[in-house]
């Protein structure tokens, strides 16, 4: 697409926590499924972004992550190509039940944009799967996301409000997640979003933090997202790419 990574290579790499495993310098080298590696170079991703060497090893170690990097660093393939992965690696029959349709992955994101791309670059990154993603976000009528959420999913990407709005209306329960992505975090929070993901994070179905991997990911990293990257995560790993506020 044009975008040239390389001047991602001078910058800063910092990585905090307990036993960090080492980064990959290719796809290739990463572990991951040859199908999954087939759909990163039909994507025409050549090699990984710096986020994306060290986070995609982390998620695959099954540890939690702080991720921090500037838009337009490839954070979407640096979470999505380990779940999907993760996924396909170990697949777990869909579940729904009396309370709805349990996703076994949610990816929340500010805007119906972001949802969007995320939806389509995992239904890209997983083609040809048995995986089945959907979307839902605000806007528009609840209708057909709901149809295709009812069918069961393994991957929901949704907007913070409009997930709620399932879970409230009993469409949607957490008691088979696998993760949990918060994507721009900062956003989530500077937009008035924090008490929808405090609901879903705290839902009475909501697989203990232990029992999930939950990955945060933001392009700043101020003191309230590092305190709720403290209450969310649990014995997270933190990558921080260049410079990063606070
Ligand atoms: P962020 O979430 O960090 O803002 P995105 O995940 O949206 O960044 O990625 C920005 C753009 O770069 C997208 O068009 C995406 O398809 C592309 N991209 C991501 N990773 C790579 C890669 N390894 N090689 C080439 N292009 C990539
Ligand atoms: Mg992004």
């Amino acid at each position: 697409s044009g975008i040239n990574f390389d001047k991602f290579d001078c910058i800063a790499v910092k990585v905090t926590g307990e036993n960090p495993p080492r980064a990959i310098d290719s796809f290739q080298s990463a572990n991951l499924r040859k199908y999954v590696v087939e759909n990163i170079l039909k994507s025409g991703y050549k090699k990984p972004t710096p986020i994306q060497k060290h986070a995609i090893p982390i998620i695959m170690a099954g540890r939690d992550l702080m991720g921090c990097a500037q838009t337009g660093s490839g954070k979407t393939a640096a979470f999505l190509l380990p779940i999907i992965n993760t996924l396909l690696q170990d697949p777990r029959d869909l579940q729904t039940g009396e309370h709805g349709a349990q996703p076994q992955v949610v990816i929340v994101s500010p805007t119906r944009e972001l949802t969007l791309q995320i939806f389509n670059e995992a239904r890209k990154f997983s083609h040809g799967s048995v995986l089945k993603i959907a979307v839902a976000y605000g806007g528009t009528a609840v209708r057909h996301q709901g149809d295709s959420i009812a069918r069961g999913c393994h991957i929901l990407v949704a907007t913070p409000g409009r997930l709620n709005d399932f879970v409230d209306r009993g469409r949607v329960s957490f008691e088979s997640i696998r993760f949990v992505v918060l994507d721009e975090a900062d956003r989530m929070l500077d937009m008035g979003f924090m008490p929808n993901v405090e609901k879903m994070m705290g839902h009475p179905t909501m697989v203990p933090l232990k029992e999930r991997q939950t990955l945060m990911f933001s392009a700043t990293f101020p003191e309230d997202i590092q305190h709720l990257a403290g209450r969310f995560l649990n014995n997270y790993l933190f990558v921080a790419v260049g410079v990063v506020g606070g």
